[in-house]
């Protein structure tokens, strides 16, 4: 929806543009891509954007785990959600950047972690693509439009707050960024509870899921804190978690910090009210 406010804000300019997502095999939680073209001549090239003049980060545990500058132009420039300052934050290469806790900003205006308009204002102030103004008008038609009026309201408040707060600098990258790891669907993206078959992972565990190829314990906003007290130990929470990061030790249930993505999957199955995702 970003990616398609972004394109509808470019287009309120008198240009071009076209906006497509790309999701991996992935569930709830897992990192996904989108992409926004603008020209100001009609644009017939389909495929994903392979050097883009602009990348945008949404959640700040990307950089440990994919080279979110591969392909970026020269002169190029790239924004982030993080608390940080641009200059503490290294990408690997020596590049314009910007940041903004467009988390906090979310959390305050929209009362969920829904990052994707906030950071809009940021792409507005870093680059200056397109202006504010049309970033609110974009936000009003893509996000208004399905989600009503007074969600788009609120969205295109969070993107002028986050626009107001972003910081622009340089980061100066030294650090050497490992290959983007890749991964396609198979047996592995199974529940735990359902495949039913045994792989060695980087976990030190046994199970399926993306856990395989990436410390997604990075991902996550909120956690869940358990309640032993409430627990009836119906171990629904240990089927239905995608990473398989849960498991019965004595008389309790146990949550890998290391692996849990924080996507809430087993406090909203728990019966007993006995998990609540906090951040
Ligand atoms: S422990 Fe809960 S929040 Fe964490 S990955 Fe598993 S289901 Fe999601
Ligand atoms: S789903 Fe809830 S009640 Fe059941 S084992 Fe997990 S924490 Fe306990």
């Amino acid at each position: 929806m970003a990616a398609q406010a972004l394109a509808s804000a470019a287009h309120a300019e008198g240009g071009y543009a076209t906006a497509f997502p790309f999701f991996g095999a992935e569930r709830r939680g897992a990192p996904v891509l989108a992409f926004t073209r603008i020209d100001d001549k009609r644009i017939y090239r389909k495929t994903q954007v392979y050097e883009p003049d602009f990348v945008v980060v949404l959640d700040e545990g990307l950089l440990e785990t994919v080279n979110v500058v591969e392909g970026l132009k020269d002169g190029g420039a790239v924004v982030v959600n993080s608390v940080r300052s641009p200059e503490e934050i290294d990408v690997g290469i020596d590049a314009k950047l910007a940041t903004v806790d467009a988390t906090s900003v979310a959390l305050e205006v929209l009362k969920r972690p829904a990052t994707n308009s906030s950071i809009l204002g940021a792409l507005s102030k870093a680059t200056g693509i397109v202006s504010i103004e049309s970033i609110e008008k974009g936000i009003m038609q893509v996000f208004g439009d399905r989600l009503g009026e007074k969600v788009g309201e609120r969205n295109a408040k969070a993107a002028r707050i986050a626009y107001d707060r972003t910081v622009v600098g340089e980061s100066h990258g030294s650090r050497v960024l490992k290959a983007s790891n890749k991964w396609l669907p198979d047996v592995r993206e199974l529940p735990m509870g359902v495949a039913g078959i045994s792989l060695d992972t980087d976990a030190g565990a046994v199970g399926p899921g993306s856990f395989l190829e990436n410390k997604t314990g990075s991902w996550k906003v909120f956690h869940p804190e358990y309640d032993g007290e409430k627990c009836t130990m119906c171990n629904f929470c240990w089927f239905y978690c995608p990473e398989g990061c849960i498991y019965r030790k004595e008389d309790r249930m146990e949550f890998d910090m290391d692996y849990c993505k924080g996507c809430g999957i087993c406090a909203n199955e728990c019966p007993a009210e006995a998990i609540k995702m906090v951040r």
